[in-house]
């Protein structure tokens, strides 16, 4: 008999027909013999449709009434899809993250879990229960409900899957698995058979939409195995493990990834002094900014420039903190903008390959589209684009490297 989590996200459990096909599926896996517990998101837009509900209240709400709005979301679906499951004639028992004892840092919006106690699952279990946990949320030690931050459900599924040495995470999305690049952008994407946690970790991060970069860090961590399958069909997905993924070796570029949740700012006439970096950024670390590329421009008459990108979410904060700190360290002018994006070539072959980021710049040159920031790595090069120009991007990137299935 094997443990087995799955997760389904909000485009799965959008509404009542796909709850009962969910419901079917979930039944399919306990009947093969499985102990089944269940991740599940909010319906469809329903987090989207709760955070403009709150700006027509407010346009600062408070970070506590937030996740006490979006934490709704999960337990519409949980009690949903566990009367779907009842109908079927199977027990079961749905729990909210504070029910299961998914105890988080003391932060709203973004919290990290801290630790999930296995025994009100165990007890569950043991009863025969197919098991349903709200994704995305949990409490402080002091009973505050959290939230995990956007797309937090995965990281649920990963979290409870360590937390019950469960045999695989199986993460159930609306694409048939990990693609050469997102295939409503790409048509003619492959899809990989496996990938590493690395390499489905620069994925992840760098916006390919399947699997939240937490979750893949925690699956790491842990050593879970995380299977990415469509809710739609029986295919068997892509397979995220330990190891290398031995059909890609030869490879030198394995995917063309992008984020559209980028915005840049750029601060200029910074004084060229030790100290000014660290200066900026802690205090953005300390707003809890998620700061990705930095650029540093060569100095001239004692100052420098310095751009970065952060996430479209944190712009507003970020702003805030430049503002602030301007004045602190004597730099001039800043200018920020939320219309770019960022397309990235990832591939563990790539250091050992001269020539790599020249073919990516090549295909972004001939195409006619401008590089506003460019950032290397061992396993990926980045550019930060006009947001208008993301797609056809990708398009040519994922072409110049001769991705396409066959
Ligand atoms: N419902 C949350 C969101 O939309 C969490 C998730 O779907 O993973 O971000
Ligand atoms: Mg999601």
């Amino acid at each position: 008999m094997a443990l087995v989590v799955q997760k389904f996200g909000g485009s799965s459990v959008a509404d009542p027909d796909r709850i009962k096909r969910v419901a079917r599926r979930v039944v399919d896996t306990k009947e093969q013999g499985n102990q089944v517990v269940v991740i599940v998101s909010a319906m469809g837009d329903t987090t989207d449709d709760l955070i403009s509900l709150a700006r027509q209240i407010t346009t600062k709400p408070k970070s506590r009434e937030m996740d006490m709005l979006l934490a709704t979301g999960e337990q519409i679906s949980i009690a949903l899809l566990a009367m779907a499951i009842d109908e079927l004639g199977h027990p079961v028992v749905s729990l909210t993250g504070p029910q299961v004892g998914i105890v988080t840092e003391p932060v709203h919006g973004k919290a990290k879990i801290l630790a999930i106690s296995p025994e009100r699952l165990r007890q569950e279990l043991n009863g025969g229960n197919i098991i349903i946990v709200a994704g995305f949320q949990g409490a402080t030690n002091t009973g505050e409900i959290t939230t995990l931050g956007r797309g937090g459900s995965d990281t649920t599924a990963v979290g409870v899957a360590a937390c019950l040495h469960a045999d695989v995470c199986e993460i159930f999305t609306d694409v048939d698995g990990v693609y050469t690049a997102d295939p409503r952008v790409v048509p003619q994407a492959r899809k990989l058979e496996a990938v590493t946690y690395d390499e489905m970790l620069e994925l992840a991060s760098l916006g390919a939409q399947v699997l939240h970069p937490r979750a893949v860090e925690l699956g790491k961590e842990y050593q879970i195995p995380i299977r990415v399958r469509s809710s739609f069909n029986y295919h068997a997905g892509t397979l995220v493990q330990e190891g290398s993924s031995s059909m890609e070796k030869e490879i030198m570029v394995s995917g063309v990834a992008y984020d559209v949740n980028v915005a840049k700012i750029a601060l200029f006439d910074v004084p060229d002094q030790p100290g000014i970096a660290y200066r900026l950024f802690k205090a953005l670390a300390d707003e809890r900014v998620n700061v990705d590329m930095i650029i540093q421009s060569a100095k001239r008459n004692h100052t420098n420039d310095i751009s970065f990108t952060v996430v479209q979410d944190d712009l507003g904060t970020a702003v805030k903190v430049v503002e602030r700190i301007k004045a602190e360290i004597g730099a001039g002018d800043f200018i920020f903008d939320d219309g770019v994006a960022k397309v990235s070539i990832v591939g563990a072959g790539m250091i050992t390959r001269p020539g790599v980021a020249a073919m990516m710049f090549e295909a972004l040159a001939d195409a006619g589209i401008n590089i506003e920031m460019i950032s290397t790595s061992e396993v990926k090069v980045s550019c930060v684009v006009k947001g208008d120009q993301i797609k056809q991007a990708v398009q040519v990137v994922h072409a110049k490297f001769d991705l396409a299935a066959d």
